[in-house]
């Protein structure tokens, strides 16, 4: 997990040991800030996600722990069928005497096999196939060349190495960016990014139509199949605060952002 080490010191400790000091001191109060961005690692953002695009499966390469964490985080009743599984790397894949890809590219048709539903299937690196090197980026290009149109295979890492809590989101909106249709022409069109509960999304919808604004889209949508185009014209709103890679991606391919105050550090945040 990325946690850094707490280096907290109390203001008056630091001033008895140092009065001199004590001004600095003062303004160093705090040394650090918790908060959400030190909870968990990425994989988390599967708990929602799972939920709101349900055409998509979130297949998660990686360890037992990963395996546990999710199913525990998700809390789906074990005769359910989930949107969500785990590809548990063994010993032998982990000392390289076993070819990973090829248990994958196994692991992959079995569950496409038992699940015709699956519209998208997402591989979702983890600690354990980073160490490895696993490339998860050109098996899932081999697995969408295969099962394309019928799955398209996207992948992102959800690892606690290199992702946390709030950055699962952010890199799976990020890697379906690129497979957007484009927008044939300039017209206004609102795209609110970021996931929201059904009954959320409804409010919005009907609050957008009795405002008179319109059409507005919502990335990522309910069906993973249903991608809302972008392009020139785009006004992004994000629902959520920790969606920066994804909206650099959007603003990359045309789109615009709608600047707006989000409550939340210390103070709140201002414009400007
Ligand atoms: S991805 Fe890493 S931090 Fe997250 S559950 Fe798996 S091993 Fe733990």
């Amino acid at each position: 997990m990325a946690l850094q080490p707490c280096t907290e010191v109390s203001a008056e400790k630091a001033n008895a040991d140092a009065p001199d000091q004590a001004l600095a001191v003062k303004e160093l109060a705090v040394l650090k800030e918790r908060g959400q961005r030190e909870v968990f690692c990425g994989l988390t953002g599967i708990v929602w996600l799972h939920r709101k695009m349900q055409d998509a499966f979130f297949l998660v390469v990686g360890s037992r722990t990963c395996a546990h964490l999710i199913q525990s985080a998700a809390g789906v009743m074990i005769f359910a069928e989930p949107r969500f599984g785990t590809a548990i790397l063994g010993e032998r894949d982990l000392a390289g005497l076993a070819d990973a890809n090829d248990e994958l590219e196994r692991v992959v048709e079995q569950l496409l096999s038992r699940r015709p539903d699956i519209g998208t299937l997402f591989l979702v690196g983890s600690c354990p196939s980073e160490v490895i090197k696993l490339d998860l980026a050109k098996a899932a290009e081999k697995l969408n060349h295969r099962y394309f149109p019928k799955v398209r295979v996207l992948n992102y890492s959800g690892s606690g190495i290199e992702t946390t809590f709030t950055q699962g989101e952010d890199a799976c909106l990020g890697s379906m960016v690129p497979v957007l249709p484009p927008k044939p022409d300039e017209t206004a069109e609102l795209l609110v990014v970021g996931s929201l509960a059904d009954v959320v999304e409804d409010q919005f919808q009907r609050l957008f139509d009795s405002l008179g604004i319109g059409p507005v889209a919502f990335f990522p949508p309910r069906r993973a199949s249903q991608l809302p185009r972008v392009g020139k014209g785009t006004k992004l709103l994000l629902a959520q605060p920790f969606l920066s890679d994804t909206a650099r991606l959007l603003m990359a391919r045309g789109a615009e952002l709608l600047r707006s105050p989000y409550p939340l550090a210390l103070r709140g945040r201002r414009l400007g």
